[in-house]
């Protein structure tokens, strides 16, 4: 009797909303229960042992998972952050007609987060592209401690779901980091000599200073000579460049660990994970480390099934490096396979954040989108790229794609990116992670073919100055088993390639937690902004008589007493996020499913006299028009449902479907849906909106019949 006192009551809400917001606001400043330095790498265990303390301090908004093991055993891990103790799915709310026999397990109940817009992050699937998990422990940081004091944060968490799985290629990283042999692929067993062994030879610690680093030796058919300008490093010389300088080898410190003249030929380094997912899988020649099948690797077949169960994945990133860019779709196939709506929401809203939060330069038609046409003209007679032109401007250096437009050629194969967007409507991102000249404060900006040597000279003299020296090892005379005299040095590998820890990583790190909570602001959202169920037959409630003549039925009120009473229930259903509850290919992709309303109650007790139990509302669009694009076609109208009349017979089961019964459609469009039904409920029971979008969320609204 309480209980539905207070749910009929305004008040109530007024209060429990006063309440929380005098929470939110009070609670302070950011309490971080697990401490969290970047001053150097945590790689595996540092990571596991992290996320590990961070799930037990935050029961209320964290749940570790383990998704599957390395090909080595170790587990694969992803920390699902969401408010544990909201969010609900259909299946919560849908009972089964036909329970199976005891014994007999139904399917897995979804979990409540998996009711909410779900948002993917990783790291470390190159096992020697650490900076990704960093940026993903840092994210993780960021989300649990700033919850309950970060309106922001706050929010994204009780509304949305973080899958972050921070290192998904754990040998890889392992044997990078704690191993110190720097390694991109997994650990599969793979005979790469052909010799009937395997990793039988891999890289060695020659000189046995815990350090794999370089070994470089004399050589008239070398391609490298000494810099000028600082003799620690190596510079390779330009194909056809002649010298007079004296010409060096430089080779990984190694040796032929089993008699077949080949140093470092089959080391445990497996197969490359982003070449093995199941989308432009390679099917040429060549063997490129793709594997046997997409999924044939544990780890990438632990990501698929994830993503498999995970359906409300709506955004994604793949964090690799280096370079300091980002690759949007697609790397297999070219830009006209890419919706050109989905092409505007990546470039105009995406990657235009990304450029300004890098720092570099936007695209004028990034700019002022009213200009495209303009634009467009201009570059038909300028561009000899087909795709530039379509699109009516050149991708910058900062924000791309990985497919070769100028020779019109994929980049590669088997890409998680091309997987994600294609296969299951994501608006996944590879962000290749660390570029000094924009990471480090202050750093030279060099342009041109010196470029990368200007950036090494650099980094060696900033490494001198802040890290004292410590980053790179100073040559030293060694005797090699087979190359004779030559000196061991070189940049610790750890260092090499991945942002340096302390400030440079931090900046990384923050300008990537800004950038995905920027696109965690995107998301749909899917509410019930009105509900109501209202009774047609009289106060007393049980009297009613209907007539029925082909599909029409005709309700009239107070002739003779019935045991049931006629409801009429209308709901609003809004999308109060920016995007749509899908990628532009919606519900047309395999993968995708479009959005749906519910109206629940006892089975046995309510019979639907208008509108099917569950309507299908089509994608949900979000608030926001997308600039730059034009959608083809007549423009949306607010087209009024139509409903589809019943049979209807008085009497006990009273109700029958006509022959041609179905899921009424709700043709509108927009972010908002007008939804009805005529319902005849028997005696008490009771009724529920339930709205479920894939990727927009589900939410419920408890009816009280006036
Ligand atoms: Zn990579």
């Amino acid at each position: 009797m309480q209980f539905k006192l207070f749910k009929n009551n305004g008040l109530f809400y007024f209060f429990l909303a006063m309440f929380v917001l005098f929470s939110v606001t009070t609670l302070g400043s950011a309490t971080q229960k697990v401490p969290i330095r970047f001053d150097d790498y945590h790689g595996y265990t540092g990571t596991a042992t992290y996320i590990k303390e961070v799930a037990k301090a935050y029961p209320d908004i964290t749940t570790l998972l383990e998704i599957g093991k390395s090909t080595m055993g170790r587990p694969i891990y992803v920390l699902v952050i969401s408010n544990m103790k909201t969010g609900t799915t259909i299946d919560a709310h849908v009972t089964l007609r036909n329970m199976r026999k005891e014994g007999i397990k139904n399917v897995t109940p979804m979990n409540p987060y998996q009711g909410k817009p779900g948002f993917w992050l990783c790291g470390s699937t190159h096992g020697n592209e650490y900076t990704g998990t960093e940026v993903c422990l840092y994210c993780i940081d960021k989300l649990v401690s700033g919850y309950g004091s970060d309106e922001e944060i706050t929010r994204v968490v009780d509304d949305q779901t973080f899958y972050i799985c921070p290192v998904v290629n754990p040998d890889g990283l392992y044997n990078s980091l704690e191993r110190g042999i720097s390694q991109r692929q997994n650990s599969m067993e793979k005979d790469d000599d052909e010799d009937g062994k395997v990793n039988e030879d891999g890289p060695d610690d020659l000189n046995g200073d815990g350090h794999i680093t370089q070994f470089r030796y004399k050589d008239p058919k070398g391609e490298y000579v000494i810099d000028e300008q600082d003799p620690r490093l190596m510079v390779r010389l330009r194909r056809d460049e002649k010298t007079e300088k004296e010409l060096y080898s430089v080779i990984r410190e190694d040796k032929d660990n089993d008699g077949d003249s080949k140093r470092g030929e089959d080391s445990e380094s497996g197969i490359d994970l982003n070449r093995n997912f199941p989308e432009g899988w390679f099917k040429g020649t060549i063997a490129g480390g793709q594997g046997d099948y997409p999924t044939s690797a544990p780890e990438t077949h632990a990501i698929a099934e994830f993503f498999t169960n995970h359906s409300n994945i709506l955004m994604a990133q793949n964090y690799h490096t280096s370079g300091g860019f980002t690759y949007r779709p697609l790397g297999t196939a070219p830009d006209s396979e890419v919706h050109p709506k989905d092409v505007a929401v990546f470039d105009m809203i995406m990657g235009k954040k990304y450029l300004e939060i890098i720092g570099e330069e936007v695209p004028e038609a990034w700019q002022n989108p009213e200009k495209l046409a303009k634009l467009k003209a201009e570059l038909e007679k300028a561009s000899k790229n087909k795709y530039a032109k379509a699109r009516g401007y050149e991708l910058p250096r900062g924000w791309r794609v990985s497919y070769d437009e100028e020779k019109d050629e994929p980049y590669n194969y088997g890409m998680a990116t091309d997987w994600m967007y294609l296969q299951l409507g994501i608006y996944a991102l590879t962000t290749e992670l660390w570029n000094p000249m924009n990471d480090i404060p202050g750093f030279p900006q060099y342009e041109g073919e010196d470029a990368r040597i200007n950036v090494q000279r650099a980094l060696l003299k900033y490494q001198d100055e802040k890290y004292g020296g410590n980053l790179f090892l100073p040559w030293k005379k060694f005797h090699h088993p087979e190359l004779g005299e030559g000196e061991i040095g070189g940049w610790i590998p750890k260092y090499s390639g991945n942002a340096f820890p302390g400030e440079p990583l931090i900046n990384v790190c923050e300008k990537h937690w800004q950038f995905e909570k920027f696109r965690a602001g995107l998301q749909p959202q899917i509410v019930i902004t009105e509900a109501r169920a209202k009774a047609i037959t009289e106060s007393s409630a049980n009297e009613a008589n209907t007539t029925q003549k082909g599909d029409q039925v005709t309700i009239q009120k107070g002739k003779s007493k019935g045991k049931y009473k006629i409801v009429e229930v209308t709901a609003t259903i809004e999308n109060k996020g920016i995007l749509a509850t899908h990628v532009a290919r919606g519900a047309t992709l395999a993968g995708n499913r479009e959005d749906i309303v519910w109206l629940i109650g006892d089975r046995d007790r309510i019979a639907y006299l208008q509108g099917s139990p569950f309507q299908k509302l089509g994608v949900i669009e979000g608030t926001q028009k997308i600039p730059g694009y034009t959608p083809r076609g007549a423009p949306p109208t607010e087209e009024p449902q139509r409903q589809r009349m019943m049979f209807f017979y008085p009497g006990f089961p009273m109700f029958q479907r006509g022959p041609s019964y179905g899921p009424t459609e709700v043709k509108q469009k927009g972010p908002k849906r007008a939804v009805k039904w005529l319902v005849a409920v028997e005696g008490d029971a009771t009724l529920k909106v339930i709205v479920t979008s894939q990727k927009g969320g589900t939410a419920v609204k408890n009816l009280d019949i006036q």
